[in-house]
């Protein structure tokens, strides 16, 4: 038996651990976290939020060079791009941020336990027992008052299919030897259409196949429209309402047979095929059966506003909870809700409604709060400020004036419904948004706050403005 009785136990260091465990060390809990991999970060710091963002700011640079002459910039043109040198800036931004989590836990106390962790059935005496199997099979255990799970998630496959050097998830894509010439794109939630942007800029083929009826489909519809505009500007192909039938490789690369709603199925070649149909949870094998309290919906697990499971002093945060979306500032609030309750410290529950999405494409969305149709669907009665950035002379001095900045409020309070962005440094914006509607600011406070000028942020407030038809600039 361990000798170490930890206060809680953590499985699983992606943002929902690893931030539950930085916070639970400085509120004084005596903190372990487990996991399997020899790297601390998740999904989200290796094959995921970080990595993706870093080469989509070098597809942001390459855009701006191949502008280089309109912009006065004579001799460079868009230039030559150099793969190695733009994977291994990425790989160098990973490995700091890597060093980084293993500094903040020796800052913070945190215990780091690297092993597969498992449960082992319900608590005796009020302390959890977790069996780890470590490096060549090793195995121990971890003694804890509580425990978090958060085990996140894994690239869903099509049936029959398996990833390789053809048939990518974001794993394979993240690391590929070269730019592909061409790349089918089977979903355009955040992580397909992110893809599609980057692989594009750096000059790839690209095409997206999308089964719903139209691209980034949890988005406001008019996002969704302008981004489909904007795609095809770039050249970029796109299906929906479209079902892929079959993917079969070929000599060269892949052929994805698909049919487009009450049309013929057709086909398409291309070097590489990205599945990015969405993510499942990790909850296999982590012996959640033996503690009946836990339940489950397809592997998702159930919590309450404390992120606690049925179980009492057994938690769960991140890409694994059921009714939560999958994304690591989601995951790592709810982390530090967890523990702050654990420590029995004043705290108030993730409201779900004010969670932003930021889609790093480009044009970049930006959202948080409910859409236009679905507050209508809730019987809400609305009114809609919306404010284009062709109207904005920041926008135009960055020379990005796609999109437009929508604004759904209460039709009678001029509550802040939600905020839907497609634009330039939407995933920026959106954070006046989201603070606004946690602090239950309404229209009339954002119309009567003051933003620099000029700013593209200046565009938030033509933008609430135009919720009363006094939007200034348009
Ligand atoms: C391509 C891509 C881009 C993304 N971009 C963004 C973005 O820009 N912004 C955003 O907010 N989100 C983004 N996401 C989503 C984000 O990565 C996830 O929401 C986030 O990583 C989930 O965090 P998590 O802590 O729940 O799990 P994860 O990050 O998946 O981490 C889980 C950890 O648990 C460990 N583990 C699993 N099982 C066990 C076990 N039994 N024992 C021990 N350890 C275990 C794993 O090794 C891993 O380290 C992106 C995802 C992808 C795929």
């Amino acid at each position: 038996m361990p000798e170490t009785i930890y206060d809680v136990a953590i499985i699983g260091g992606g943002p929902g651990g690893y931030t539950a465990a930085i916070r639970a060390g400085q509120l004084g809990l005596k903190t372990c976290l487990i996991d399997k991999d020899p790297r601390l970060g998740g999904t989200c710091l290796h094959v995921g939020c970080i990595p993706t963002k870093a080469l989509l700011f070098h597809a942001e640079v390459y855009d701006h060079m191949k502008s280089a002459k309109e912009y006065g910039i004579e001799g460079l043109g868009a230039g030559t791009l150099n793969w190695k040198t733009i994977q291994d800036r990425k790989a160098a931004i990973v490995t700091k941020h890597t060093k980084g989590l293993d500094f903040l836990m020796k800052k913070n106390k945190v215990t780091v336990v690297r092993g597969f962790g498992a449960l082992t059935g319900p608590a005796k005496g009020g302390v959890h027992t977790v069996d780890i199997t470590g490096e060549g099979g090793a195995k121990s255990q971890v003694q804890a008052k509580n425990l978090i799970l958060a085990t996140g998630s894994y690239a869903r496959m099509l049936p029959g299919l398996q990833a390789d050097d053809r048939i990518l998830t974001n794993i394979e894509v993240l690391s590929l030897g070269a730019i592909p010439k061409s790349m089918i794109i089977i979903g355009s939630g955040a992580v397909g259409v992110e893809f599609a942007s980057l692989y594009r800029s750096f000059g790839a083929e690209v095409t997206i196949i999308e089964m719903l009826p139209r691209i980034v489909p949890v988005e406001d519809e008019e996002v969704s429209k302008e981004l489909l505009r904007d795609f095809k500007k770039k050249g970029i192909t796109s299906f929906v309402n479209t079902k892929v039938d079959k993917v079969e490789k070929t000599k060269a690369g892949v052929v994805v047979h698909f049919t487009p709603q009450g049309e013929a199925q057709q086909k398409l070649e291309a070097e590489k095929v990205l599945v990015a149909v969405g993510r499942g949870p990790n909850t296999e094998k982590v012996g959640l059966e033996k503690l009946p309290g836990i339940k489950t919906e397809r592997g998702y697990v159930h919590v309450n506003e404390w992120m606690e499971t049925g179980e009492k002093t057994i938690y769960a945060v991140g890409d694994i909870v059921a009714g939560y979306p999958q994304l690591a500032h989601s995951g790592a609030m709810c982390g530090i809700v967890a523990v702050t309750r654990i420590a029995g410290k004043p705290c108030k529950p993730v409201n779900k409604n004010r969670i932003p999405g930021c889609t790093y494409c480009e044009p970049q969305i930006g959202s948080v709060g409910l859409t236009e149709a679905k507050a209508k669907e809730l019987g809400m009665s609305v009114k809609i400020g919306k404010f284009p950035f062709t109207a904005n002379s920041k926008a135009s001095i960055i020379d990005q004036h796609e999109g437009f900045i929508k604004v759904v409020a209460d039709a009678k309070y001029g509550e802040i419904l939600g905020v839907h962005i497609i634009g330039p440094l939407a995933t920026e914006l959106i954070a006046e948004s989201v603070a606004v509607m946690e602090l239950e600011g309404t229209v009339e406070d954002l119309m009567f706050t003051v933003h620099a000028h000029p700013t593209v942020s200046e565009g938030m407030l033509d933008a609430f403005s135009a919720v009363e038809g006094k939007a200034i600039n348009f």
